[in-house]
This record gives structure tokens, C-alpha cells and sequence, in this order.
């Protein structure tokens, strides 16, 4: 018997002025099957796929075959990519519905990967193998490392070759994320639509995101210093485990604050601010120390388009953003201290603590040091790594031995904090190429799996991997990303 209904879908987008989406089915893949399936999440989301076959699963999620509830739609929205102003829409992107989960959260449910679509500009509609899978291990890695981000649910190769500067194979990745709500949403209905659809999307995203917003004085103020908040949190998270998004484009912003839009993304392994990979990136726009002036570039961006609905008076309103605007660097600069006092197991920072941090900093720069491993052997992990040889590192523990002893916390509270917020495995570049390799070359997920599993408990300490944390020295020089894969 057919078995089709497995998400609980409504579709409260389509509550939007039409000018936000359009209906559009995926394109049947030719040939799929399924790759990787995430059974513990479609658990959590509630989501039974116990009594479809396999051939059902494989349809279904790979678009060949629609769920009956479903009703397909592409996203309008417009971004700054690079800093230039862009129309834009989901391009290789089906939205197929909020699936309502058993303690009543909505999720979208998005196929990736599933053919063009009106907002496909140029492009394929297509993605393949290779960058789904990429997509699927990092955001799983994120989401185990305790960072905000969409989810990844299945993979399915398509059976489609797709060009890019030759043949791959094609694949389809379903998402799950809180929402696909982005900066370039707003965007969108500020700059091409106009007040009403703005008003619209704002009263969307508060009942949908941020309901107790919907009382304050001024709504639009307030999710202004609420998406304020969870970017920060969110970038602060990144810099916590060297994560370098590679394209925060206002697009690839989410409303919600979690990570989204897995493209030229990498995690850095030597300590260096001006860390890129992307291979469109030729500015260092997006470098790994510049993620938080580019969030608050984000931020104004957002702020511009809810001008209108914070003040009748044009003057005013701006006033009003600008002074929440002008809130950021005090609040993230102590949230990122913050957070860096624990990745040395300090708890309650003290003033002087900050130069502790930045002396830390210059040293592993100075000397290479790789950022995870470094901070991973300060919470005690059997690591030797070569920084801690050296003359100027050996007196900087002996600085930070001082301040953790003359702590009020006990040592193996420190210890604790540390190895909470200090992961001890990340998807390293080079171990993600080789699964990937093995995957698409040899249509092997053997290695994929494995990574996978060692990616589930990041601060796992107490059996120590090294295969997983030993870095090759000469991997970064030549590692580039790429967008649109
Ligand atoms: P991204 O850099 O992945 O955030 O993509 C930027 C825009 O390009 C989005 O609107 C995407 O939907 C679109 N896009 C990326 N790759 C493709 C593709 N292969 N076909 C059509 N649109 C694409
Ligand atoms: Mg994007």
C-alpha cells in the first residue's frame, strides 16, 4: 500500500502575498537512489518512514515522486552578494512544506538539487554528489558541535550528470531548517515589493520565529535587536571552532539564526584571521576574522529594509536603528570574550582576561598553530602539539596556570568547561575531500559513515582518534571551495 504522508506538512508560506514564491514542482530524477538517510533526526522530527520500501523512500525523496501533501514552491528573495544588490530565489530549490513536529515546532522541508525553477536565472537547477554529501557531514558536524544550524535528512544521487567544468554526478540533499527566511527575504519585499509586503513578511516572521515580539512598542525594532542577538551568538559559535562560512552573502543570512547555505565553507586549521578558501573570494571578504564585521554589514543591511515600519518619520527611524546598530561590537566583543574565556576554562572573566586571550591568539598565529588541536591539548588531550615547545607558549601557560589557580573555579571544573566548548574533532578539510572522493569515485560511503560517526561526539576526550585530528601540513596552501556545486 502506498505509504506518502510521513511529514505533517502545512504550508503557511503560501499565507504570503503571492509576489514571494512560486509554485513549481521538482524535476523528476532520472535514475535515483538513496545515498544516506537520517534515520536519528526523522525520529526527532517525527517523522515515520517505517512503512515505506525502499523504492517509496528513494522516489519521494528524491522528488521523482511528490508527497501527497506536499505543494512545491521556490522562494523569491534578493541579497547583497559581495556587496552588490541582487534579485534572487531559490534557484535549485523546492520548498515542499513546514512539516509540524510532535512538540509542535514547524520546519521547512526543502529539496536541494531538484531542477530549475523561476528564479534559476542562468543556472542548472542542479547540484551534485559531491557538494550534497560535503553539505550533509558539515551540517550534521555543526549541529553535534551545539551550533544553530538547518539539518540534513536525506541524500540521493539522481542518476543526472551535471556539467560543471566537466561531468559529475548528480545528487538531491533534503533540508531541514527552522525556516529559509533571510535577510535577502527582506530584501526582497523592502526594495521590489514595497510596505505592504514587507509588513506582511515581518508579521509572518514574528508569529512564526519570535512570537512574543509581536507585543512589543515597535515589532520591527525589536526582531531588529532579536536577529541581532542570534547572529551574534551564531558568529561567536563559529569562532569558537574556526568555522569559516565562505559566503555570508545576505542571502545565505538566516532570520532564525542558524547556519544555512553549506557552499565554499571549510573549518581553518592554522590560527590565521585572514583565513579564505573560497575560490571566489578573492577580497578575503569573508575571511575567517572578518565574519563579524561582515555580520553587522548584514545587519544594516536588515536594518535599511525595516525603516519603514520602525518610525513615520524617516529621520527617526533611522536614529532608532542606528542606536540599536550601534549596540553590536560592545555585545559581540564581550559574547566572543566570553566565549573564548571558557575555550580556556574560565567561566566568570575578569578584565585582564581579555589580554590573556589576545596574547593566545598572537602566539598560535605567530607560530602556525593549529586552532582546534591547540585548544583541544589545553584541555588536556594528548596531542603534542609543536607550539608547545616553544619558549613564549611555555610562559604563557605558565600566565594562564596563575590565573585558572587563582581561580574560584576548581580544576576540573575548568577542565570540564574546556573540553564543553573545545571540539576535539571537526570536519577537517583534507578528511572531508577524502570521504567525498571515495564517494563519488567509487560510490563508497564506507568512509563517509565512519567520519560521520566520529563527527556525532566532537568533544568526545576520552578515546582520543588521531587519525581524525592530525592535520597534513601541506593540505591548506592548495585547498579551495567552491559556490554552486
Ligand atoms: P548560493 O551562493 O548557493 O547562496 O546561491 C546564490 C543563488 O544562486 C541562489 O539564488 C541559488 O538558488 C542560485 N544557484 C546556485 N546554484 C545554482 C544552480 N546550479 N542552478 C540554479 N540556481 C543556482
Ligand atoms: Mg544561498
Amino acid at each position: 500500500m502506498e505509504h506518502n504522508m510521513v511529514f505533517n506538512f502545512e504550508h503557511t508560506y503560501q499565507s504570503l502575498p503571492t509576489a514571494f514564491y512560486k509554485k513549481v514542482m521538482p524535476s523528476a530524477a532520472l535514475t535515483p537512489s538513496l545515498v544516506l538517510f537520517n534515520h536519528a533526526l526523522a525520529h526527532e522530527l517525527g517523522v515515520d518512514v517505517s512503512k515505506c520500501s525502499n523504492e517509496q523512500l528513494v522516489e519521494l525523496f528524491s522528488g521523482k515522486r511528490i508527497f501527497e501533501n506536499a505543494s512545491p514552491i521556490a522562494q523569491a528573495y534578493a541579497g547583497h552578494q559581495f556587496g552588490g544588490f541582487t534579485n534572487l530565489g531559490d534557484g535549485r530549490a523546492v520548498l515542499l512544506g513546514e512539516h509540524r513536529t510532535p512538540d509542535e515546532h514547524i520546519v521547512d522541508v526543502q529539496l536541494k538539487g531538484a531542477g530549475t525553477t523561476p528564479y534559476s536565472r542562468n543556472g542548472d537547477g542542479k547540484a551534485t554528489v559531491s557538494a550534497m554529501l560535503r553539505e550533509y557531514i558539515i551540517s550534521e558536524a555543526m549541529h553535534f558541535l551545539g551550533i544553530a544550524t538547518s539539518r540534513s535528512l536525506a541524500v540521493c544521487t539522481s542518476g543526472d550528470t551535471v556539467w560543471r567544468e566537466e561531468g559529475y554526478p548528480g545528487a538531491l540533499l533534503t533540508r531541514i531548517a527552522s525556516s529559509h527566511i533571510r535577510v535577502g527575504t527582506f530584501e526582497y519585499a523592502a526594495h521590489v515589493q514595497g510596505k505592504e509586503a514587507l509588513q506582511a513578511l515581518l508579521t509572518y516572521t514574528i508569529n512564526r520565529h519570535y512570537p512574543e515580539l509581536s507585543k512589543a512598542d515597535t515589532p520591527a525594532l525589536a526582531l531588529l535587536k532579536k536577529v541581532m542577538d542570534k547572529q551574534i551568538n551564531l558568529i561567536c559559535d563559529w569562532m569558537r571552532v574556526g568555522f569559516i562560512h565562505g559566503v555570508m552573502n545576505t542571502d545565505n543570512m538566516s532570520i532564525a539564526g542558524e547556519t544555512i547555505d553549506y557552499g565554499p565553507c571549510a573549518f581553518m586549521n592554522s590560527y590565521h584571521p585572514g583565513t579564505v578558501f573560497s575560490s571566489i573570494d578573492r577580497n578575503a571578504r569573508y575571511a575567517f576574522g572578518k565574519q563579524p564585521e561582515i555580520a553587522l554589514w548584514n545587519l544594516s543591511r536588515f536594518a535599511e529594509t525595516l525603516l519603514p515600519l520602525i518610525d513615520a518619520d524617516s529621520k527617526l527611524s533611522i536614529e532608532k536603528a542606528k542606536e540599536v546598530l550601534g549596540t553590536f561590537s560592545k555585545q559581540f566583543n564581550d559574547a566572543w570574550l566570553n566565549i573564548m574565556a571558557k575555550k580556556i576554562g574560565i567561566a566568570n572573566r575578569h578584565k585582564e582576561d581579555e589580554a590573556l586571550i589576545q596574547e593566545l591568539l598572537q602566539l598560535l598565529q605567530q607560530h602556525q598553530a593549529d586552532y582546534t588541536n591547540t585548544f583541544a591539548q589545553l584541555g588536556g588531550a594528548q596531542l603534542n602539539e609543536p607550539i608547545f615547545e616553544q619558549t613564549e607558549f611555555i610562559a604563557w601557560i605558565a600566565k594562564w596556570h596563575n590565573r585558572i589557580g587563582a581561580s574560584e573555579m576548581l580544576p576540573e571544573e575548568s577542565l570540564a568547561l574546556m573540553r564543553k566548548n573545545n571540539p576535539l574533532y571537526i570536519p577537517r578539510n583534507h578528511l572531508v575531500e577524502e570521504v567525498l572522493q571515495q564517494a563519488q569515485e567509487n560510490d563508497d560511503l564506507t568512509k563517509t559513515n565512519e567520519l560521520l560517526k566520529v563527527l556525532q561526539q566532537p568533544y568526545k576526550y576520552n578515546k582520543l582518534q588521531l587519525n581524525y585530528v592530525n592535520v597534513p601540513s601541506d593540505f591548506d596552501a592548495s585547498y579551495q571551495t567552491f559556490c554552486g556545486t
